[in-house]
């Protein structure tokens, strides 16, 4: 096939969840549609992240479709959070279920795409030489989905085992029997680091900052309460659709705040929300991620908790968080804490010891080197923009998008980048994504730019961009939510504070609810803010 040029009405880039069901969609509206996908299946995040304990740490009744009734009422889960291998064979079953895979075209990753101005269309390049052409195209590429790879110096040295959170092999690693450093102490290495450590002859976690965690209480999902959400499904879904981040509307919720409660009454009400477990301890109260001292109180019962968890009282000073509450992902846990009271575990902080270099047997430190079989980096992601600005598109006047957004990205909605007419991203920045259930924010955006689609076709139009003044508003905006909170106040990927010389530049929207209004509100009005032609 290589030098062909093919011609489709989309082309969708990914293959996760955002893809498959906007391939659903547009395929129900006749459209002829190419999904082009770097990994040898669906599934996205789910297919790349398959090391030890991967799982989601949003309840599996929620992390799920809602668009076919038929499909969330066959498929039964079979734990409170769903383990990776079985949240890749659900996006399977549903590939299979609505015969998607004819349409995607696996292990092809998107070099380029180019607005041609002409001909209204975007010429799309791949890595195995096609050229396609397509009115639309729709960046599904993920929030997570480019590893961050730090710059240690040394990296390509190591002889032994290299693994990245983010890109584990397919095939089973055994640590058994080895000695095994892991970089890095976010969700992913919280999840992975209980079951290195039960395989390894030796573990060393080497942590730059400490975090929140609270336990998950994951456990095996009781039949009668499937049975019971299930016959209410919608009621769920639609309850879930009022929370600020988009789930947990079966639990508890205190819309009260912790400085209007007394002592007593605050810690009741704390610890049940602790045993309760994992991401929901973040409905506890309204005020934690706005008032520095609702959220003094909070991180001070939850490192309480921690401490309690930990024998050696020198790890657990080490292990304390020190950033501000919240402002950092939550991560929820299976044993992590117990784990730095195994014999066969070291914990390094990297802020005493840093490391100097990685050699071709282990990793130097100031202290001294230790050698190592394998080192993990559990290092995260170029979050929200990184798989976007690593592909080459170029808009209107032939602008790149890694230049347009240099200072940090702009969108309007999160939707479209001004300049790349019939582009738009699923979810891109600007959109509450990351901080809500990822599951209902794909299928709103999803829904919002079919519906878009058919209306441009109603109106004989072939052309939506963002407008430049709508989009400098809504960047604003997002701004400007963002410092209502103590979000801004620490070094997270929100920020884009992982990845070294990236834009400081908060990036999801606050807010699930308001959003779906606002993009309610943008729809009935004739695509407010958009320039269609
Ligand atoms: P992450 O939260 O960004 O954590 C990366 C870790 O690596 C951090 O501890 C970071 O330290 C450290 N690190 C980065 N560069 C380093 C360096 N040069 N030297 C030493 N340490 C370094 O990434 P992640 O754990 O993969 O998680 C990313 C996101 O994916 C999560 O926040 C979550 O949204 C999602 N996720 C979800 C689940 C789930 O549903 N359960 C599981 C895994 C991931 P700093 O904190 O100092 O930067």
């Amino acid at each position: 096939m290589s030098g062909s040029t093919q011609r489709f009405d989309a082309v969708i880039i990914g293959a996760g969840f955002a893809g498959m069901y906007m391939l659903y969609r547009m395929r129900e509206m006749g459209l002829y549609v190419r999904v082009f996908e770097a990994g040898g299946d669906v599934g996205g995040t789910w297919y790349w992240n398959r090391y030890p304990g991967a799982r989601c740490d949003i309840e599996s009744m929620e992390y799920s479709y809602q668009f076919s009734d038929e499909l969330q009422q066959e498929w039964d889960w079979t734990e409170r959070y769903a383990a990776q291998p079985e949240i890749l064979s659900y996006a399977q079953h549903v590939a299979d279920r609505f015969d998607l895979r004819d349409d995607i075209q696996f292990n092809t990753r998107v070099e380029s795409a180019h607005f041609d101005e002409a001909g209204d269309v975007w010429r799309v390049t791949t890595s195995d030489g096609e050229t396609a052409t397509a009115r639309y195209v729709v960046a599904a590429t993920g929030c997570l989905s480019v590893p961050n790879e730090p710059d240690i110096p040394g990296s390509d040295s190591f002889e032994g085992e290299v693994y990245h959170t983010g890109r584990w092999p397919h095939e089973t690693v055994d640590f058994s029997g080895k000695r095994v450093a892991v970089i890095g102490t976010g969700s992913s290495a919280i999840q992975a680091i209980p079951l290195i450590a039960e395989q390894a002859a030796h573990l060393t976690v080497h942590q730059r900052t400490p975090n929140f965690s609270i336990p998950a209480r994951n456990g095996p999902l009781d039949p009668e309460l499937q049975r019971r959400i299930k016959a209410r499904y919608a009621d769920l879904r639609e309850r879930n659709k009022k929370m600020g981040f988009g789930f947990g509307a079966r639990h508890p919720q205190n819309q009260g705040f912790v400085m209007e409660m007394s002592a007593e009454e605050r810690e009741e009400w704390f610890e049940r929300f602790w045993n309760n477990g994992g991401l929901t301890f973040g409905l506890a109260f309204g005020d934690m991620i706005i008032d520095k001292e609702a959220n003094d109180v909070a991180a001070e019962f939850v490192k309480r908790k921690i401490r309690e968890r930990i024998e050696d009282p020198a790890v657990a000073d080490k292990l304390m968080p020190t950033s501000t509450f919240f402002c950092k992902r939550l991560c929820a846990d299976t044993d992590y804490f117990e784990t730095y009271n195994r014999d066969n575990v070291t914990l390094v902080d990297v802020n005493e010891d840093p490391i100097e270099t990685i050699t071709a047997t282990g990793i130097r430190t100031a202290s001294g080197e230790e050698s190592y079989d394998c080192i993990v980096f559990a290092t995260g992601f170029d979050a929200m923009t990184g798989a976007l600005t690593r592909m080459d598109i170029r808009g209107v006047d032939g602008l790149a998008l890694k230049d347009k957004w240099q200072a940090g990205p702009k969108t309007y909605l999160g939707l479209e980048t001004s300049g790349f007419p019939n582009l738009f991203m699923i979810p891109g920045p600007g959109s509450p994504s990351v901080l809500t259930n990822m599951l209902p924010s794909i299928e709103q955006h999803v829904d919002f730019i079919a519906d878009c689609m058919a209306y441009m076709d109603e109106h004989n139009l072939k052309r939506i961009d963002a407008d430049p003044d709508a989009e400098e508003a809504w960047v604003e905006h997002v701004n400007e939510v963002a410092d209502t909170t103590l979000y801004p106040s620490c070094n997270s990927w929100y920020l884009g504070a992982n990845i070294p010389g990236k834009a400081r530049v908060f990036l999801p929207l606050l807010g699930f609810p308001e959003y779906v209004e606002k993009c309610n509100e943008v729809a009935a009005n004739g695509y407010q803010g958009f320039r269609l032609s």
